[in-house]
């Protein structure tokens, strides 16, 4: 490719909302352009990226025997409401209807429509097992889309669906498709981890996550360095051993002094110390009357995972905190900390407490409170004057780092990752939802077991980016960088000989197979290279006349601080 015919365009400047390194350099480096919230136009440097990572899924797709389609992006809704999840999945689904008002869904994933198809597929065990898979656009309404590609609206998944004639086959499909997982994140040259996800009725080890290790990641994940123990934090939590954790339902013993208590004190008392994972306090109500006064008896006590140290948090950020600390409403509180709340164990204040964050201050007296949907926010969180203590649940549990885990082969570490991949055992549950049934050996019907396995593809090339960069720019995994050589001639509309020189290398790369460009913008060197760093082409060689009057040419790895002189005609065997 030359880059006078491709579209070379970068930015100085990041765009204001952008949080992370990868929405910062991919926007920078011309790979994306945002067309709305969580909606992105892949530009031509960016889809060389995203058709690299396709062509690596797709290859290890067909080679686990999976079998290409493509369904509708747009589906009937009659199809979900088979299986409920019409008016089960919330605003996340989004909902269109057609000019005779008749409802449609925009695939966020395609389980109702690939057993649609089963159903009329498959007639006999004869002609299973069969993996069916897509590289195709989804979208999800999701509350909070954010950092570019990572979290779109719009974006591309791969979703694989297996069927089979039993559990055991399902498990069979399942195991084959993880091993295939393996080999495509491997080849992405990404460092990852398999952990262990909830696998909800299924149970058992039937779901796993491909987390790319990234500290911007959204998810904590749990693991042992001394095992292979590794898993998700909402798995570890509901597997954590109770006698891990001190009772909860105590007293206090010592009260925060009021005025002076930080949140690592107050969670200090409450036996819950604040950690790599746990880092704030918010006192929280959904029930909030005009003046800001709690209404009810519903409030919550968040600890904020992540990165979000109450005492950096700007005053002014949540309204109303200027006049000290308010109760927030939990809507305000992932609108203005974007992090889903820990939880904590059931509580009972005895004492009144004031919780300052430098600044914010709250009082309370004699309060309770619990939480009853993991991983997310606590409810159940009462007044306990005049109400009844909460009873325990039973399944809250809270890992921190240095737990003993769970195979009591040595300690917990935590750390964070971007969910890349996902592999899951449905079991029959969409397939007696929706009635798809093979005939088996004895001429009876049977409920096909499913499987379903996605790969975020335009996810992908983001947590690349947060693994991979410096302050000049991206270092793409030479797996999917965008181009893998660049030839950068310097003076070529000025020296015969660098032109000459540079296209030989060019045609000569270009004939070996090699990915290259050759930059014949006429572009300034510092302007020039300061481009291909920002973009993250891994090879660089810059061909100039000074250089080829001692017979050499400058290689540089994106990596290396330095270039290296290499004799003009052994620069292909160099990078070859
Ligand atoms: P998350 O927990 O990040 O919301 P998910 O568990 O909802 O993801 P799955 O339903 O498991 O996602 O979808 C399969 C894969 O699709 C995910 O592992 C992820 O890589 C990708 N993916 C999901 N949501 C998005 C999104 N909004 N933008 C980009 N990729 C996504
Ligand atoms: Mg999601
Ligand atoms: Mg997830
Ligand atoms: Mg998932």
């Amino acid at each position: 490719m030359k880059a006078s015919r491709f579209f070379v365009s970068t930015l100085k400047e990041a765009p204001a909302d952008a949080e992370v390194a990868s929405h910062r350099l991919m926007t920078r480096a011309g790979m994306i352009k945002k067309l709305g919230t969580g909606i992105y136009t892949y530009m031509p440097m960016g889809l060389r990226v995203i058709r690299k990572v396709e062509a690596i899924v797709r290859e290890e797709m067909d080679r686990a025997g999976a079998v290409e389609l493509t369904m509708p992006v747009v589906q009937p809704a009659e199809l979900w409401q088979e299986t409920g999840r019409f008016e089960k999945m919330g605003p996340e689904l989004l909902r269109i209807q057609d000019r005779h008002e008749r409802d449609f869904v925009i695939q966020p994933t395609s389980e109702e429509v690939v057993t649609d198809i089963a159903r009329q597929e498959f007639r006999s065990y004869k002609q299973l097992p069969k993996n069916f898979y897509q590289i195709q656009t989804k979208f999800r309404d999701e509350r909070r889309p954010r950092f570019g590609l990572m979290r779109g609206r719009e974006f591309i998944m791969k979703d694989a669906y297996s069927f089979d004639r039993n559990l055991e086959g399902a498990k069979a499909s399942y195991q084959n498709m993880a091993q295939a997982y393996r080999r495509i994140f491997d080849r992405f040259g990404l460092t990852y981890r398999a952990v262990a996800a909830d696998s909800g009725a299924i149970g058992g080890d039937l779901s796993e996550e491909f987390q790319v290790i990234a500290a911007t990641g959204e998810d904590a994940i749990v693991y042992c360095a001394d095992s292979d123990y590794a898993a998700n934090m909402e798995k570890a939590e509901a597997l954590a051993p109770t006698a891990a954790r001190p009772a909860p339902a105590k007293a206090l013993e010592k009260t925060p002094t009021p005025g002076k208590s930080t949140c690592a004190d107050v969670a200090e008392l409450l036996g819950m110390p604040l950690s790599s994972t746990v880092k704030s306090l918010v006192l929280a109500t959904d029930k909030l009357d005009a003046k800001g006064e709690i209404v009810g008896s519903q409030v919550w006590l968040l600890l904020l995972r992540g990165d979000h140290d109450m005492n950096e948090i700007k005053v002014s950020k949540l309204p109303g905190l200027d006049q000290g600390f308010r109760f927030a409403t939990t809507a305000e509180i992932d609108d203005h900390f974007g992090c889903k709340p820990g939880y904590l164990g059931p509580l009972n204040l005895k004492k009144p407490v004031k919780l300052v964050a430098d600044r914010e201050v709250a009082v309370m007296a004699d309060w309770t409170t619990g939480a009853n949907e993991v991983d997310f926010h606590m409810t159940g969180v009462n007044w306990s004057r005049d109400l009844p203590e909460p009873e325990l649940v039973a399944d809250i549990r809270n890992v921190v780092a240095g737990d003993l885990s769970p195979d009591g082969k040595g300690t917990l570490a935590i750390e964070r990752g971007i969910e890349v991949g996902h592999v899951f055992v449905l079991g029959t549950k969409y397939s007696k939802d929706m009635n798809a049934t093979f005939l088996d050996e004895g001429g009876k019907p049977q409920f096909l077991e499913m499987g379903c396995y996605g790969i975020g593809i335009t996810r992908l090339p983001a947590a690349a980016i947060e693994q991979n960069h410096d302050e000049r720019g991206i270092i793409w995994p030479e797996a999917i960088a965008p181009f893998v050589v660049v030839v950068c001639p310097i003076g070529m509309d000025r020296s015969a000989d660098v032109k000459t020189a540079a296209e030989a290398l060019y045609d000569q790369l270009k004939a070996a197979g090699v990915d290259v460009l050759l930059d014949d913008r006429g572009e300034r060197p510092g302007a020039m290279f300061a481009d291909w760093e920002l973009i993250g082409v891994p090879h660089r060689i810059v061909i100039s006349d000074r250089g080829l009057k001692e017979g050499q040419l400058e290689y540089q790895h994106r990596r290396d601080t330095e270039a290296t002189k290499v004799p003009a005609g052994a620069a292909a065997e160099f990078i070859l």
